[in-house]
């Protein structure tokens, strides 16, 4: 099997959120797909090692915040490579409770679906959900970000608990050009040919000579926690 081909599936990005009590979680996810339309049902996987995991089965309620290009990598690192365990990921952060009472990220959100928990699915490491959809509304007209531009013009990783994650493929996508430095912590690799627009770092700036109270951009790490790649 070539698991290259499995790369060539389409896919977004997205913010999934429930709760638990009065707490709030979120994770990036790339997996949200309408199933049927009467009624609007939508289809989410999620690890089973993540709390919104938990806190959906619980709550029986989500939402999904179909994130636009535009949306930096900073937010994508604040919910899709820390976990709520530790941080409260709200925190600073754009929402509003929907009508189930499940917050909604607004930040770079282009549209948002809302949902409530209809079935599940246990395929192993991951949970397929389904969920009816009880309210969606357009934000902004910002063309919404798939999968492959969050790959290849962010220079986005897969962190371990996606369900299209591939130990070892990860970093492939990335152009062997100049000397790359990769985080330990998220896997981001820091590409001099690129710079960081996210810090405003130009193209062309080896990672040597970043400040050093640059951090990684996607999980903030401190520039000591990056290796050659
Ligand atoms: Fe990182």
């Amino acid at each position: 099997m070539n698991p290259i081909a499995l790369y060539k599936i389409s896919y977004g990005l997205y913010i999934i959120s429930s709760k638990s009590g009065d707490k709030y979680n979120g994770q990036i996810a790339n997996t949200v797909n309408q199933v049927t339309a009467t009624p609007e049902q939508i289809a989410i996987a999620l690890n089973k090692e993540n709390l919104t995991h938990d806190y959906i089965l619980e709550s029986k309620v989500f939402s999904a915040s179909i994130l636009s290009q535009e949306a930096p990598m900073s937010l994508i690192g604040q919910f899709g490579f820390k976990t709520g365990r530790e941080v409260n990921k709200f925190t600073n952060i754009e929402y509003k409770l929907g009508q189930t009472g499940a917050p909604i990220v607004l930040d770079h959100t282009v549209t948002f679906l809302e949902a409530e928990l209809m079935n599940t699915m246990d395929v192993g490491t991951h949970t397929i959900m389904v969920g009816k959809v009880i309210d969606a509304d357009v934000m902004s007209q910002a063309e919404p970000m798939t999968y492959a531009y969050y790959h290849w013009v962010k220079g986005g990783k897969s962190p371990k608990n996606a369900p299209t994650y591939q130990a070892g493929l990860e970093g492939e996508t990335t152009q062997a050009t100049g000397e790359k430095y990769k985080c330990q912590i998220c896997g981001y690799i820091y590409d001099p040919v690129k710079g960081d627009p996210e810090h405003g770092v130009d193209p062309g700036t080896a990672f040597n000579d970043l400040h050093d109270s640059w951090v990684c951009p996607i999980c903030s790490a401190a520039k000591d926690k990056f290796d050659l790649v």
